[in-house]
């Protein structure tokens, strides 16, 4: 509340100081209270944090990420604002989604990779995602107030009494988290225009962009799961933005599609698409607490592709609810050495080495998780493991971090500070 009366505040100040610059897209004048360096900063501190808030990077294939940034660095050569720190990443995540962040922090799901065709239509979404960024529409949805949902604090994980209890519950905390980003329509009908003028000038057919938007139209039309409900509340899919694209096409050169490059390219991704599909069978069985069924369907998904961290990482979690502990610590060994840069694994090694008594390990791999993202769950328990060795000076620490978070785990974490 209090940083929108200063939002406002500063909005009052501007109207007096004049706030308008304008926008190196459309050359138009712009409301903005965000300075470009700003922008950038923002953009520099949320990018880790939001890509470990949906899945972490997919490393399964690490050429498939080369590809992706070199069509991206490709389109942002062209753009507007050529000199933005541009990056490209490809998130380990089923959602069909992409985002931008401010100052050029691009990043696009595996989930929406497959369902795409050619390289053009992968030049649709960059180009796109590059516009929100270059339009500076999230410095503008700042400026207006509407502050954009990329809070770091710590993510809440329920927990009951122990470290296990966390380690049960953390499974359904993680994911809810996702991020998306709060841009106004005009700013996706922007993006969608100027995304196809960046197409065309890197060499691209622009009929990708049109198929693009029926490939988000089919999708809504036809969807199934929650994830995509918010997928779509924030990238509203309609006939209208096909329409306003094939338009623009009309009047545009045609150009390349590189169909061949872009299917090499998630080969890989689209041969382990049986074993995603086990994956998330075995999710639901977990949640359903048929833990036999969810073993089996981790184990037919490991056997598929054995270097995702996610299958291993569901495996270690029914392993450790049917209690065999060291059988689900040897998973999550091999959740961790599959992406050592995840937090998740990291976190869940950390918390059931703590319950085998594993206190030194567990403590590393807390704090490793941390850096990553800082969930309450570690930083409780990071607290929790450096007392045991007697260093009240941590512990007071990392107990008084995981108290701002609130919660039953923030009560439990203020009463221990209380105590010291
Ligand atoms: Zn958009």
């Amino acid at each position: 509340m209090s940083q929108i009366k200063f939002l406002f505040f500063l909005a009052l100040c501007a109207a007096f100081l004049g706030g308008c610059v304008t926008n190196p897209v459309t050359g138009k004048s712009d409301f903005s209270l965000v300075s470009a360096q700003e922008e950038v900063a923002m953009g520099q501190k949320q990018y880790r944090p939001s890509q470990q808030q949906q899945g972490g990077r997919y490393v399964t294939d690490p050429n498939l990420n080369a590809y992706i940034n070199r069509v991206g660095q490709k389109l942002a050569a062209v753009s507007d604002r050529v000199h933005l720190p541009y990056e490209f990443v490809v998130l380990n995540s089923d959602v069909p989604n992409a985002w931008a962040l401010p100052g050029g922090k691009v990043a696009i799901n595996r989930g929406l990779l497959v369902k795409l065709q050619d390289e053009s239509q992968l030049a649709a979404v960059l180009g796109h995602e590059i516009v929100h960024a270059a339009a500076r529409h999230g410095a503008q949805q700042m400026s207006q107030g509407m502050l954009m949902n990329v809070g770091v604090q710590a993510v809440g994980i329920a927990s009951r009494n122990s470290g296990y209890g966390a380690l049960a519950n953390a499974g359904a905390g993680l994911g809810a988290q996702a991020w998306t980003a709060q841009y106004s329509q005009g700013n996706e009908l922007e993006s969608d225009k100027y995304g196809m003028q960046y197409m065309v000038r890197a060499g691209y057919e622009p009929e990708g962009a049109v198929e693009l938007q029926k490939v988000f139209v089919t999708m809504s039309e036809s969807r199934q799961s929650s994830s995509l409900d918010t997928f779509f509340a924030s990238h509203p899919p309609s006939q209208a933005r096909v329409l306003a694209n094939q338009r623009m096409a009309a009047s545009m050169p045609h150009g390349v599609r590189n169909k061949a490059p872009f299917q090499r390219a998630i080969a890989q991704l689209k041969r382990d698409q049986p074993a995603y599909q086990a994956y998330q069978e075995g999710r639901k069985a977990l949640k359903d607490k048929n833990y036999s069924l969810a073993l089996n369907k981790a184990n037919s998904a490991i056997k598929k592709q054995s270097n995702e961290t996610l299958f291993w990482q569901l495996k270690g979690i029914v392993l450790a609810q049917q209690n065999k502990n060291s059988e689900a610590f040897k998973a999550f060994n091999k959740a961790v050495a599959a992406n050592p840069e995840y937090f998740s694994p990291l976190l869940y090694r950390g918390l059931l080495g703590r319950e085998l008594k594993k206190n030194r390990q567990a403590e590393q791999d807390l704090i490793a998780s941390y850096k990553l993202l800082p969930t309450q769950a570690a930083s409780y328990y990071i607290g929790d493991l450096a007392l045991a060795r007697g260093d009240r000076h941590t512990a007071k620490n990392y107990f008084a971090r995981t108290a701002r978070g609130g919660g039953k785990l923030g009560q439990k974490a203020q009463a221990r500070l209380n105590n010291l």
